[in-house]
């Protein structure tokens, strides 16, 4: 039978764990610094009972997903494509900011959403993945950079500071694998790990309302949410996320509203701009009588191309255009930058493979 793994594991689960044992439970502030503030992957070298050291390192799997390619492209994005235990595969993305990185990560092998424009879409559902497969993509990324890129910034820039925010828009829904997303983030806070602060984390929904809903009534700690609007008419949104006609954007902004947010918060809508499908300026008066009265953001993704696909990237005066009638409405806007999209690592470029198939 396989070991439970300890990257499953909150915090109170832990010490919880070593008490029923009758071993310290301090021993768990060492083991969650070590293992996540430290990103060690060898064995606990802080002090911990000989006990304490058998009991863990006994009974749980630590294995982390292995990387079979890391892709960096030309803008310095990597993507990791990882192999679970079960031979399928995910891909994380380290995106570089100034000298601080963005991990992007993936919630589930594939997805089941079928966003006409996703890549990782036409693949459909394979499974959702576990929390500790969730919590393993950011050790192994951040082993990745400190191998790969600390010798131009010394070894000492790839601290806790340098992961400047973690953005589940990988491979998935996350809000479709609740469970697993809320538990990967109650460890990626915890104190005495990784401590991401709540701002510094961000789940981004096509919008399933079941998600939204457990969101609500299961005090999932308030990170920063993001909504893949894509177009406020029906019509169109339907066409782009057939979620939407089973779960209509209204409802699903009726929950989003309802979400506590700190100050500091805001609601991040992204907008994939399609040439001649949704960049017009009758688009952009629409999306902005939608938006206009809430405390938002607007996360402008010109379209990255994925094979296969009619479907194309705004032209740059219509993307310009369009940001410009938000700015008349004083919606702050930015344009993302295709990051990656030269080795297919940019948003909706996603796909796995299994590499026991
Ligand atoms: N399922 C979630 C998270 C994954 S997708 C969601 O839908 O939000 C993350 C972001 O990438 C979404 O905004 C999605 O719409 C966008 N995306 C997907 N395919 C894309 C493509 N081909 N080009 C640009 N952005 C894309």
């Amino acid at each position: 039978m396989q070991k439970p793994h300890f990257y499953d594991l909150t915090y109170n689960h832990l010490v919880t764990l070593l008490e029923s044992k009758e071993l310290n439970p301090t021993g768990a502030s060492k083991l969650f610094r070590w293992h996540y503030k430290f990103k060690k992957t060898e064995k606990c070298e802080l002090e911990l009972s000989k006990a304490t050291q058998e009991f863990i390192y006994e009974t749980f799997n630590f294995q982390l997903p292995e990387i079979v390619t890391a892709v960096e492209s030309d803008d310095q994005t990597v993507k990791l494509l990882l192999k679970l235990s079960d031979g399928e595969t995910v891909e994380t993305v380290i995106i570089p900011f100034q000298n601080k990185y963005s991990i992007c990560l993936s919630s589930q092998v594939g997805c089941a959403m079928k966003c006409s424009f996703c890549y990782t879409g036409t693949q459909g559902l394979k499974r959702h993945l576990n929390s500790h497969e969730i919590v393993s993509q950011i050790i192994v990324a951040w082993n990745w950079l400190l191998i790969h890129r600390s010798s131009s910034e010394g070894s000492s820039a790839i601290g806790q500071k340098t992961i400047k925010s973690i953005v589940f828009m990988g491979q998935g829904e996350p809000l479709h694998n609740f469970d697993q997303v809320k538990k990967s983030i109650e460890i990626l806070l915890d104190q005495h790990g990784f401590s991401f602060g709540k701002e510094r984390i961000t789940i981004s929904t096509a919008g399933y309302l079941p998600g939204l809903k457990r969101w609500l009534a299961d005090d999932m700690p308030n990170v920063n949410i993001a909504l893949s609007l894509h177009s406020p008419m029906a019509e169109k949104r339907n066409k782009l996320i057939p979620l939407n006609l089973r779960y209509p954007l209204e409802e699903v902004l009726e929950i989003i509203e309802q979400i506590p947010m700190q100050k500091k918060q805001f609601i991040t809508f992204e907008y994939l701009l399609i040439d001649e499908f949704n960049d017009s300026s009758d688009d952009a008066h629409a999306t902005a009588q939608l938006v206009k009265d809430k405390k938002t953001l607007m996360n402008l993704i010109p379209f990255n191309p994925i094979p296969g696909l009619t479907f194309k990237r705004s032209r740059d005066e219509n993307v310009q255009n369009f940001k410009n009638i938000l700015e008349s409405y004083k919606i702050p806007s930015m344009i993302r930058t295709t990051k990656g999209d030269d080795i297919l690592a940019a948003c909706g470029q996603l796909k796995s493979k299994n590499l026991n198939a």
